[in-house]
């Protein structure tokens, strides 16, 4: 009798990463086959870990790159993204550009709230968003293993949780961007301008021209913009991501 043993190799994932494996394989080491013409980076994604999601790899103690082919018997060990996680930027540039996926609308609405150029719309598809960020170098946030799988794509990332706050909180911590609140249309993400009270009193109604301050003017779209003097639901949105970013640039965690 013939026994064939198939050759074999044993990755050892980051915790980080095991939501990502199907939930009757979630195990921190897997063992796969290994048939030394697969790269690196295939058989981590074959696990189902999208390979944006991965961090450093190492086979056999040594840094290694997604493309390199490990041999029968190797010792691979996969970390998560370092956080906060360098995303290259433009000269002039001091916070990332993001492209959100057409379900995480509201996310997109906070990210614009605290000053993040952030491109959404409902109606992209796929193979647009990933045109997106490419030519416009933004970072393509979704919660679509299959679209952080596409190889022309630049820079990806899952964004985890499913309330529109826990989101939030998933990408400040994971990037440290610069903020600027208030200085963005929530609407379409165009520029704030300052606007002179007087000069648009006639458009508000009277309880709005008492109580509050107009503070910008959409330079996309028109949209006018006005703040309370008491904290609002907006107000501690933007107090809980100012106080966050202050832990994450402290750290460490
Ligand atoms: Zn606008």
């Amino acid at each position: 009798m013939l026994i064939v043993v198939e050759p074999e190799l044993t990755i050892r994932l980051a915790d980080e990463l095991l939501m990502f494996l199907p939930a009757t394989r979630r195990a921190s080491v897997s063992r796969v086959a290994c048939d030394g013409t697969s790269t690196l980076g295939h058989l981590v994604e074959s696990l189902g870990v999208p390979l944006p999601e991965a961090g450093p790899m190492t086979v056999g103690g040594e840094p290694a790159d997604p493309s390199m082919r490990p041999a029968t018997g190797a010792d691979v060990r996969v970390e998560a993204v370092p956080r906060p996680q360098p995303v290259p930027l433009e000269p002039g540039q001091d916070a990332p550009r993001f492209v959100l996926d057409v379900h995480l609308g509201t996310l997109a609405r906070r990210m614009r709230l605290l000053g993040l150029d952030t491109a959404y719309h409902n109606d992209m598809d796929d193979p647009a968003l990933v045109v997106q960020a490419n030519e416009e170098g933004r970072v393509l946030l979704t919660q679509d293993r299959g679209l952080l799988r596409r190889r022309a794509l630049w820079f990806g990332a899952y964004v985890r949780g499913s309330r529109p706050d826990d989101q939030l909180r998933d990408v400040l911590d994971r990037f440290a961007p610069v903020l600027r609140p208030w200085t963005r249309c929530t609407a379409c993400n165009g520029e704030l301008v300052p606007v002179d009270k007087q000069e648009i009193e006639d458009h508000l109604e009277a309880g709005t021209r008492r109580s509050y301050d107009v503070y910008g003017r959409c330079a996309n779209c028109g949209q006018l913009y006005w703040r309370g003097a008491h904290g609002g639901h907006l107000e501690r949105i933007v107090e809980d991501a100012t106080r966050l970013l202050q832990s994450v640039q402290e750290g460490p965690r």
